[in-house]
């Protein structure tokens, strides 16, 4: 039996004094309307423009980020503990808080903590209160950028050096990618802190700008009951997805690299819905290897996976043509 993924809608306020386009539309927190632009003709009248209504499973306005938390990834980081691999993504446009959502504000009061440090902090907790489970825990933070995979826990290595494959076990490995065994949740956020780092020194090194790049942190878990003589291993990962941006780039205003960028994005988050759809289809044929991001990510949506989708959208108004392109997206999801 296949799992629709969980969809998500956040809504990152805008500045006050600014026209906001998104209001919710029922109490129960799960539709929004959202006041599309003026029709061209219209400009300057004071007529208003058309209303798009969306259904989400949750919709998060004026959320903390524990209440994110508990939205988004506190069922599936228990799922995981049960031996289900999970994948929670942000996606939306650039400035519409994927990061803000994932990791957390830049500042990292404690409060603004994301997702990511949260499910860290939680691990460690359950993983005290059952002392007779042992537990591996392994960490590995991957970057995609242009349809290439990056090690964000080791920037001296190339690029190529990095490759998906899978074994017999139709299990996904990249090879060549730093999988660090941690054993608290201070290393665990050491090293989250360290792959940040380093994705902003190849920001600046490699010009090669983050809402550019996908960034995909990953928890194994292998786990062992000590009274169970057969030493059976229960394993399991979470991913945890902090997308490219999914603006759509001007053909007209940018060039080079810029437009290089916007085909691998688009194509990948394109394959990405594909292979969402096809999996809810039930559909023989799931085109995994059609890209990086759907390859690295295989093992774990669908299926018995739990799969959570997190559209950030921006509220001002001067953002509403990407708003509507990314409720759209995530509508098709579900
Ligand atoms: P993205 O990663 O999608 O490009 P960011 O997460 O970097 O966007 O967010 C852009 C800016 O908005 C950051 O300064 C971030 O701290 C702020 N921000 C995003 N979401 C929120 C929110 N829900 N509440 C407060 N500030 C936010
Ligand atoms: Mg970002």
């Amino acid at each position: 039996m296949q799992q629709a993924p969980r969809v998500l809608l956040r809504i990152r306020p805008g500045e006050a004094q600014n026209a906001q386009s998104i209001q919710l539309a029922d109490n129960k927190q799960t539709t929004v309307l959202i006041n599309g632009p003026k029709p061209e003709k219209a400009a300057g009248k004071a007529s208003s423009g058309p209303q798009y209504q969306f259904k989400f499973d949750s919709v998060l306005q004026s959320a903390s980020q524990e209440e994110v938390y508990q939205a988004a990834a506190a069922d599936v980081l228990k799922s995981a503990l049960d031996g289900y691999n999970g994948t929670i993504m942000a996606y939306g446009q650039t400035g519409a808080g994927k990061t803000y959502t994932m990791s957390g504000g830049r500042k990292q009061s404690y409060a603004q903590r994301g997702l990511i440090p949260r499910v860290i902090t939680q691990l460690f907790s359950e993983l005290q209160s059952k002392p007779s489970q042992d537990c591996k825990v392994n960490i590995s933070y991957l970057e995609i950028y242009n349809d290439s995979l990056y090690d964000l826990l080791d920037i001296t290595t190339a690029p190529h050096e990095i490759n998906v494959y899978e074994d017999r076990a139709s299990k996904v490995n990249i090879v060549g990618l730093r999988s660090v065994t941690v054993s608290s949740e201070k290393e665990a956020l050491a090293l989250l802190f360290e792959g940040e780092a380093n994705r902003v020194i190849s920001e600046h090194q490699l010009n090669r700008e983050s809402s550019r790049s996908h960034a995909i942190f990953t928890i194994g878990l292998e786990m062992r009951t000590s009274n169970d003589l057969s030493g059976t291993v229960v394993a399991s990962k979470l991913n945890l997805v902090d997308l490219a941006g999914s603006e759509r780039v001007s053909k007209t205003k940018s060039e080079g690299t810029v437009l290089k960028e916007a085909a691998h994005i688009n194509k990948s988050l394109s394959i990405l819905e594909q292979v969402v759809l096809a999996l809810g289809e039930g559909s023989e044929h799931v085109p995994f290897r059609s890209s990086k991001l759907t390859h690295v990510l295989k093992d774990a949506v669908g299926g018995n996976c739990k799969t959570v989708m997190v559209a950030n959208v921006w509220a001002e108004s001067s953002q509403v043509n990407e708003t509507l392109s990314t409720c759209r997206f995530a509508m098709r999801l579900q």
